[in-house]
């Protein structure tokens, strides 16, 4: 950690930033606040300055879905790694996923993995709780002393697998309510995905691979609302990926039901045809993924839901592997793709360089709504006089080939590289201490 910049009494001023994509303005940082924001800005000669010239500002990017893999899968990812990635791709909290081993399904695994967050001091890292003892969806597990530990959990999430037994669904809609937590759902219907390998479709049958289809994500959305209006309780979808379940969200919500839901990076901007033919060949496992890579037809369902607000927010699904569980043959091979370090390139290609979204949009979708729904404090606030200093600077001007070669992760399952993607992010600040400068970690 750079100690220098950021730790002076005085404070830091940023010059000079686009704020949300305004007008230039200058940001006085102080105490861990923003304490003054205006053009021209005078402040005393011991304020360290970072001059951000055609830099966006942004409040600091939240995540409601990225897998740190520590404990029990260190050879993937640490809460070190994977918060060093964060911090590079301009995120200054991130929601770590249930599925380690051990499961985080008590109170001691939570908060062990807070404290390694703490303890790394890259990003907040704020664990989500696991539905169901050892994700075995048959028996509730400690939600109420996740939530009443250090950790304060507020989601909740068997992620990676689906809670797919309705009694238990229900449960756990019923019992969160007591501290105002959310269900979030991996929505995967398992007997409609027995052995499924990619979407169900005209490529996967032309590949014959086993299809994934869109029905059994559909269908337990639409039981899940239901469950969720049922008994008052809060649902999140995770990772929605079919236009069907933009419908059914879509529907739910005009009813006034408290459903939520977020799109990943990579469902905006792939398709399953990558499957077939891509930059890096046939049948290679780097798009294998779950939910599988959808069609055209449904990644403008999910970018048009995304800027209309019936999907909240953009969600990494950050999900590290080692080279040999993902250079196997496709059916052998792992699913997931890392995404914390490209998420923001991603959204600006596939959201605001397509007119869908504006810069204060992305803010909304990237820091704002993630913040909310996961009820996280300090974060995803307006950037206003008194706001706690999170904050990203980013430098949407400059485009380059993707090359995970330098990524903070330890993992390099990403399925951008070969293509040329725009932005960077410059600087990241959490509560006013720099944790990237210069596109480096401080
Ligand atoms: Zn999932």
């Amino acid at each position: 950690m750079n100690d220098r910049i950021g730790t002076t009494r005085d404070g830091i001023v940023i010059r000079g930033a686009r704020i949300l994509g305004g007008e230039p303005a200058d940001i006085l940082i102080r105490d861990g606040l923003l304490v003054e924001i205006g053009q021209g800005l005078s402040v005393g000669e011991t304020v360290e300055t970072v001059e951000a010239e055609g830099l966006i500002a942004l409040p600091g990017l939240v995540d409601l879905h990225t897998h740190l893999r520590e404990p029990g899968r260190e050879d993937a990812e640490t809460v070190t790694t994977g918060t060093r990635a964060a911090a590079l791709g301009g995120y200054t909290a991130v929601h770590a996923m249930a599925n380690t081993d051990p499961v985080a399904d008590t109170a001691g695994v939570v908060e062990q993995v807070w404290r390694l967050g703490q303890e790394a001091g890259y990003c907040d890292v704020q664990p989500v709780g696991a539905v169901t003892v050892g994700l075995g969806g048959e028996h509730l597990a400690e939600l109420g002393a996740m939530a009443d530990s250090a950790a304060q959990v507020r989601v909740f999430s068997d992620d990676g697998r689906c809670v797919s037994d309705a009694v238990l669904m229900r449960r756990a809609l019923e019992y969160v309510k007591a501290f105002d937590g959310v269900v979030a759902q991996h929505a995967q219907e398992p007997r409609l995905t027995e052995g499924a390998q990619m979407n169900e479709g005209a490529v996967s049958g032309r590949l014959g691979l086993t299809g994934w289809p869109a029905v059994a994500e559909e269908a337990i959305i639409s039981r899940d609302c239901l469950l969720a209006a049922h008994v008052g309780s809060r649902l999140h979808i995770c990772h929605v990926s079919t236009a069907g379940s933009v419908e059914l969200i879509r529907w739910a919500k005009s009813k006034g039901w408290d459903v939520t839901a977020e799109v990943t990076p990579h469902h905006l901007l792939l398709t399953d045809d990558l499957v077939e033919d891509s930059p890096v060949g046939s049948y290679n496992p780097i798009y294998k993924v779950n939910p599988p890579l959808r069609t055209r037809a449904d990644v403008e369902a999910l970018r048009a839901a995304l800027a209309d607000g019936t999907i909240d927010c953009v969600a990494t699904d950050h999900a590290p592997h080692p080279v040999e569980d993902k250079e196997a043959e496709w059916a052998a091979a792992a699913m997931g793709m890392i995404g914390l370090e490209t998420a923001l390139a991603v959204v600006q290609e596939a959201m605001v360089e397509t007119g869908l979204l504006d810069w204060a949009g992305v803010a909304e979708r990237m820091s704002c709504a993630p913040a909310r729904i996961g009820r996280l404090r300090g974060h995803g606030q307006p950037i206003e006089v008194g706001a706690p200093a999170n904050l990203t600077l980013y430098d949407p001007a400059v485009r380059a080939a993707v090359d995970p070669a330098g990524y903070a992760s330890k993992s390099r399952n990403t399925p951008y590289q070969g293509l040329t993607l725009p932005g960077r992010v410059v600087a990241t600040f959490l509560r006013g201490r720099p944790t990237v400068l210069d596109g480096k970690l401080t």
